[in-house]
């Protein structure tokens, strides 16, 4: 039960990190600490749309970095269109590790084409599903 409990503090730990000091900062003080928008506002000396714009944003990109972790672990799958098309459909996983982590990304992106995995439409989001959804993984493994 630790175990699992702690496996789960460090996929949100590992994906607060990667949020910009700003986003982690608002999330954190809103979703843990209980502070109201105006709070955090004036923390940052910044207005409450600012703020409301950054909590959004942070939390878009909790939920595209989680999304991940969250589907292996509790087999949860989300329908949304935000989410990395990648993930959607690993069949690209291992051709992708055989590029990374210098390339060639061209490679893999006429892969993507050739197996008619929708929506990647660019090396960059190959790059972003290695970076962000199956390195992390691997290194630690
Ligand atoms: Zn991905």
């Amino acid at each position: 039960m630790e175990d699992y409990e702690n496996s789960v503090e460090k996929a949100v730990r590992l994906a607060l990190e990667k949020l910009s000091f700003r986003e982690r900062e608002t999330v954190i003080r809103f979703y843990c600490m209980g502070q109201r928008i105006t709070e955090i506002a004036s923390y940052f000396d910044l207005s409450k749309n600012s703020i409301n714009h950054i909590k959004s944003r942070g939390i878009k990109k909790l939920k595209h970095l989680l999304f991940p972790f969250a589907r292996d672990k509790y087999g949860i799958e989300l329908n949304d269109r935000e989410i990395c098309p990648l993930c959607r459909d690993k069949r690209l996983d291992k051709i992708i590790l055989k590029c990374a982590p210098y390339g060639p990304w061209k490679y893999a992106l006429r892969m993507a084409k050739r197996l008619k995995i929708k929506d990647v439409k660019a090396v960059s989001t190959i790059i972003y599903h290695y970076k962000n959804h199956i390195s992390k993984g691997n290194e630690n493994g």
